[in-house]
Parts: C-alpha cells; sequence; structure tokens
C-alpha cells in the first residue's frame, strides 16, 4: 500500500473531525461515510461531522492480530453509540481489555495506528479512549 505524505496530511484533518456520511434523501447518518447511504441505497450523500463522543454497547477482545499491528495487540473492537445514536464500529484504546465494560463513556481520538518505517510515512485514524 502506497500513501502519499499529502493524502496522509489531507486525511489526517478529515479523519480527526469524525467524519460520517448524511443521505439527502432518507436523513439517516452513517460511520464510516460510503459513496451511496447503507439504509436507502441512494448515491446522493454528503458528508458530515459527527459527535465525538459515546458509549461502549458492546466490545469483543481481539488477540489474533495482523502482521504489522502485532504490538498493538491485544485491541479492543468496540460497537460505540455517538450522542447522536450513529453507531461506530472502532478500537479503544489507553484501556486495559479488563476495564472495559457495556456503557462505558468513550471519546474519539486521533491516533498513529500504522507506521511505513521505509519511508517515515505515519498514518493516523481514529480511535476511541475512555472519558472517566
Ligand atoms: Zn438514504
Amino acid at each position: 500500500m502506497k500513501i502519499s505524505p499529502a493524502r496522509v496530511w489531507r486525511e489526517k484533518n478529515a479523519r480527526y473531525r469524525l467524519e460520517g456520511g448524511r443521505c439527502k434523501r432518507c436523513g439517516k447518518l452513517f460511520y464510516p461515510p460510503k459513496t451511496a447511504c447503507p439504509y436507502c441505497g441512494c448515491l446522493e450523500v454528503e458528508k458530515t461531522e459527527l459527535p465525538k463522543r459515546g458509549k461502549v454497547l458492546s466490545f469483543a477482545i481481539e488477540h489474533g492480530v495482523p502482521e504489522g499491528f502485532r504490538h498493538q495487540a491485544p485491541i479492543i473492537v468496540a460497537l460505540i453509540e455517538l450522542e447522536n445514536g450513529v453507531k461506530v464500529v472502532s478500537t479503544l484504546t489507553d484501556v486495559n481489555p479488563e476495564e472495559v465494560y457495556i456503557g462505558m463513556s468513550v471519546e474519539a481520538t486521533l491516533r498513529r495506528i500504522w507506521e511505513e518505517s521505509d519511508e517515515g510515512i505515519i498514518i493516523y485514524g481514529i480511535k476511541f479512549i475512555p472519558t472517566e
């Protein structure tokens, strides 16, 4: 996977805002943004900013982590309901797996998710951290 530094910079901003999609026909919000509405299939979707805070609805601890991500294991994958009701699947960080519980308050933050050491390119993405 080759990603240019310029693109990384552009996406860094986009990701930090926690951008989702909004369907212009049915008005539903969804994350991540897609080119078609997952509810009605409409292609008229626009990007919109979502609230960064939410609560954990459910979670799973992933011990089998792909090559390149092993130093991050185990990964906590959570289904999070944002303050406006939009559901997001993301990873939790800055928390021990045994401390995660249903209903925990979390907040989106921008974290290094992957590093291409040869070219010094660092990929950032949204992760969620506890707010309590
Ligand atoms: Zn729709």
